[in-house]
This record gives structure tokens, sequence and C-alpha cells, in this order.
């Protein structure tokens, strides 16, 4: 699942559709066969809306929150955000014909394609079919948005973070369960709660309210520099994760712990499942 810095690079790389007009949307078979059947297959709301309320529209820019890409999208008369989650194996394309998606299974699941003023298509793919989009009036009325934590590079991130492992709601918890609530901290996954968790040299087990304040700073650190460092990489690829453009980043080389069988050190990793998850963690290192 693309965790924070894969949707980040997946935003830098889609600055390209910024200033184009979106001129038609169609949706997968799949998509209309969803709905259908009364589930909100991928688009979250109805088709017709969401497509009267992205066609026609300017796309003026994206940003990110958390694990979510939005496009701002404005005409004469209002403003919208398309804002979208990949899910487990979501995917933007920007190309000019589905036949320039190298990886045959994201050309075969596209699901929504927006047909855009200069003649290229931003498409979304999703195997898995986990992924959403939706259109909303502002980032305000959505709600994983309102009660998501602070960006993790800003000011009151650190504060918020140490506040909310410490709150009575969290401190029976696990630490690595905590780590990806996102009401405690943006975008961390599985991936990134092993790599910090190792880096800081606590054990994901450990409950959140035995660790000292002390130590929860140092964490803190962890997942800012982890998520730098995967940045400057290029991101995560593993399994089904691809950047927009189909190309491939090379974090994954660089996990400590994270699908690893040894660490560092040396040592063997333990692998557990905590929060319905695969957690990897040296006994060894972490405490
Ligand atoms: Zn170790």
């Amino acid at each position: 699942m693309p965790e924070l810095p894969e949707v980040e690079l997946v935003k830098r790389e889609l600055k390209t559709v910024e200033n184009l007009t979106i001129e038609d949307v169609k949706v997968s078979d799949k998509v209309v066969e969803g709905h259908n059947a009364g589930k909100l297959t991928i688009v979250k709301e109805p088709v017709d809306i969401f497509i009267e309320n992205t066609k026609n529209m300017d796309i003026l820019s994206l940003g990110r929150r958390g694990k979510y890409l939005y496009f701002i999208l404005q005409n004469d008369h209002q403003v919208k955000y398309l804002i979208g989650h990949l899910g487990m194996s979501g995917a933007f394309f920007h190309l000019n014909s589905l036949d320039e998606i190298v990886e045959h299974n994201f050309k075969v699941h596209w699901h929504v394609i927006f047909y855009l003023s200069d003649g290229s298509m931003l498409v979304y793919s999703d195997i898995r079919r986990f992924g959403e989009l939706r259109t909303i009036g502002k980032l305000s009325e959505f709600l994983p948005v309102v009660r998501m934590a602070p960006e993790y590079d800003t000011e009151e991130a650190k504060e918020h973070f140490l506040n909310a492992v410490k709150s009575p709601n969290n401190a029976a918890k696990t630490i690595k369960s905590v780590l990806m609530d996102s009401t405690v901290v943006t975008g961390v996954g599985n991936i990134y709660a092993a790599e910090s968790l190792y880096s800081a040299k606590i054990l994901p087990t450990r409950k959140a309210g035995n660790i000292s304040v002390k130590r929860l700073e140092g964490l803190y650190q962890e997942i800012v520099d982890v998520f730098e460092l995967s940045l400057s990489h290029g991101g995560s690829t593993i399994s089904d994760y691809r950047s927009s453009t189909g190309g491939s980043g090379e974090m994954q080389n660089r996990f400590q712990v994270y699908q690893c069988k040894i660490c560092p050190a040396g040592h063997d990793i333990t692998t557990k499942v905590i929060a319905g998850r695969n957690t990897f963690y040296c006994t060894k290192c972490q405490r």
C-alpha cells in the first residue's frame, strides 16, 4: 500500500495536469456494475454526480494531505476538490493513450479516465479496487481529513504526535498500531512504521503509554527522516505500487527490517501480526 512518500511523489509527477481542462470523463464497466449492485466501487458518490462535478472543470492545482491526493478544480461558478486515495494498488497515469501504460495489469484495470484539453488523459487504474475517488466542496467537509494529524513537516506535528500517543485512548495500544493511526501522525503505514521503530530502537509490541517522551521524540524524528529518505530515493516499490508514470523507486533496497530476514546488525528478524498487519522487527536491537 502506498504510504506518504509514495503519494507525495505521485502528486509531484502529476503536476503536468495543472492548468488543463477535464473535457470528458469515462468510468469502467466494473465501476458501473459495482454501482448498479449498490456498491460504490472506487467512485464514492453516484457516477453521474461525479462526472457532473469534474467535467468541464479546469485543474487549478494538486495537493496532498496524508495519503490523500487531491486536485483543485474550478470553473466560472465554483471550486471543487477531486480527492483520491490509492488504497492497496491504485495508480494514476498522465499520458496520451492507454497503450503507454507499460504494466499490463494497470493497462487493463483502468477505472476512470479524464480526457484533458491538450489531448492527453489522466487515468486511474486499480487492480484490487480498494482505492477511492470522490468530489467534495472543500477539504474541511471531508471527515478523514478533518480528523487527520497535522502534516509531518509542520511545526505543530511533533507536539500533536506526543500528546496523541500519550492520550488515554492510545496508552494501552501497541505503538505500532498507534503509529498507523492518521489522527496521530499522517501517512505512516506498515512499511514506515516498521522502519522508524527499528531506527528508534523501539519494539512495535510495546504499549504506547509505557514509552518515555524522550524516546517518542526520537521516534518522531525517525519518522520524518525515513519519509525524507524515501522521497529522495523515489519511494518504495513493492508488489502493487507503481508511480504515476509506471516508474519505480528504490527505497525498498534500503529497508532495515521490512520484509527482511536479517537486521543491519546481523540478527534474525521476528515477524508477527500486529493490528492486522505483518510486522517486522528485531528483538535484540529494539526494546
Ligand atoms: Zn538487530
